[in-house]
């Protein structure tokens, strides 16, 4: 595998695509367990990360995830953008100084994504939160030599998928307890966005 300028804002591209498809799909989940906001806050952000990094020229992939971090900080609110906000800024402070990154280091670079999620959040797996995507995917890419986009894509799936049975013990789900039970997560759903289209654009 390798992520470069290109192919990374592919990835973005694709994920805009699909946020603001599912728009109104994350915002009835959100309403289900939380305060509705969820698809309009992720359609805002998206929407401005493909703005502004289809109108920038990058020469490397860190400097390209350090505005996509900073856009999705400052634009998309709630609980989610300081959390995908410090994810991809942590990925892109992993991979600093590196034009095109390879297979170890977006390992390396999404277990430091992860862990900022985690720090940021105060998050652990099993809470109801995009934790619980993407911490399994760090897991599952620990026992890999090299990308595998199917796999990659049915892991984040079934994790996403998980949640649903999952009881809320952070963020505004908490508030509803064991009735948060039976209603995915949203933010683990936009996450399955994120990365189900950066196993697209890998797999082409
Ligand atoms: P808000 O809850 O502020 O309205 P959003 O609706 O945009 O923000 O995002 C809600 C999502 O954020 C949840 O579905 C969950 O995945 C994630 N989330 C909320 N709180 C936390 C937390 N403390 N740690 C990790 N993720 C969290
Ligand atoms: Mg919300
Ligand atoms: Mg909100």
């Amino acid at each position: 595998m390798e992520l470069n300028v290109a192919n990374t804002v592919k990835w973005m591209t694709l994920a805009n695509e699909k946020i603001q498809e599912n728009k109104t799909y994350l915002t009835e989940l959100d309403q289900a367990i939380g305060d509705g906001d969820h698809g309009i806050n992720m359609a805002r952000g998206f929407q401005e990360v493909e703005a502004k990094i289809t109108a920038t020229d990058y020469d490397n992939v860190s400097d390209l995830l350090k505005d996509v971090s900073m856009t999705l900080l400052s634009k998309v609110g709630g609980a989610a953008g300081p959390l995908y906000g410090t994810a991809f800024l942590k990925l892109s402070m992993a991979v600093k100084g590196s034009e095109t990154l390879d297979f170890p280091k977006f390992k390396s670079g999404l277990a430091e994504a992860l862990a900022g999620i985690k720090q940021r959040g105060k998050a652990e797996k099993g809470e109801k939160t995009l934790v619980d995507v993407w911490e399994p995917l760090v897991d599952y890419l620990n026992g890999q030599n090299s990308f595998n986009a199917a796999g990659f894509e049915s892991v984040a799936k079934e994790a996403m998928e998980a949640t649903k049975d999952l009881e809320a013990k952070k963020g505004r789900a908490a508030y509803l307890r064991e009735r948060s039970i039976g209603h995915l997560d949203p933010g683990s759903v936009s996450s399955f966005y994120i990365f189900s289209s950066l196993a697209e654009v890998l797999k082409e």
